[in-house]
């Protein structure tokens, strides 16, 4: 049931975002390798299951009703799900049915809220709990807002990608770490539009060294996707969430 030609092409966009990394973490001078996450957020699940059949063991999607559906249908895969988009706190009673990790944990009321699904799920698991295991621990990563000046105006007359501002961090970093259920894993930030890459990214590696310095388990940098791969690979990214450069351009929001 596996269309080849659309497998033949995810096999060859693949091979060149895995050889883009290679490159990448070679010119950085680095020895450790980055965990590719293949964004799949608007992609038929007949795609993730190329993907699968091709290697890759962590998915990235971006809405709750859309992943939900997709960790359910696909949970014989076993990969992981990375939730890395805005989330609701009234969609963390889903998100932590599925999810490995979130990478978009920005304020203090959803911490509460994923620490008090994950409870919830613990002493009342959900009836069709037979989808997907829960997760011993949630790994979260604090979502950083590296937008400044210009490309603040920027990010919110375009669309808000969220974030907590820098000084905020350690703070919400603190109180993730405090919650039964949830451990630390890092930080995460979005490039904002209108600045380089590279400049947002070294900010973001500042901003993980003090993390990491008061919790030294927390040493995830979620950064890069398919325009700046390179400049988060410079940086230290451990984390990459590409989308578009694996499964070509995403198709139009229903
Ligand atoms: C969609 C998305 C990506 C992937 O972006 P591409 O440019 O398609 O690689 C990465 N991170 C987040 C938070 C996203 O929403």
């Amino acid at each position: 049931m596996t269309d080849p030609q659309r497998a033949g092409e995810l096999s060859e966009r693949l091979s060149a975002v895995r050889q883009r990394i290679d490159q990448a973490v070679q010119a950085s001078g680095r020895t450790d390798k980055p965990q590719l996450i293949v964004v799949t957020k608007y992609f038929p699940a007949s795609d993730l299951r190329i993907l699968a059949a091709l290697g890759v063991t962590d998915m990235g999607e971006s809405r709750d009703q859309e992943a939900a559906v997709k960790a359910q249908e696909l949970a014989d895969l076993g990969v992981r799900w990375h939730f890395i988009g805005q989330l609701q706190s009234n969609k963390a009673r889903s998100v932590v049915c599925y999810a490995h990790a979130v990478h978009s944990v920005d304020r203090v009321p959803l911490v509460a809220a994923l620490g008090k699904a994950l409870a919830n799920r613990r002493t009342a698991p959900a009836p069709d709990a037979d989808s997907t295991d829960p997760a011993t621990s949630l790994a979260c990563f604090v979502q950083v807002d590296l937008s400044t000046g210009d490309s603040r105006a920027a990010t919110i007359s375009g669309h808000q990608r969220g974030g907590a501002a820098p000084s905020d961090v350690v703070d919400l970093g603190r109180l993730v770490d405090a919650t039964e259920g949830l451990s630390l894993a890092g930080v995460m930030a979005v490039a904002p539009l209108g600045r380089d890459p590279s400049v947002a990214f070294g900010e973001l590696a500042k901003i993980s060294a003090t993390l990491s310095r008061e919790f030294p388990a927390a040493t995830g940098i979620s950064a890069g996707m398919s325009g700046d791969l390179e400049a988060a690979v410079a940086a230290g990214a451990t984390h990459l969430r590409i989308g578009s450069q694996v499964l070509g351009e995403r198709p139009p929001l229903r």
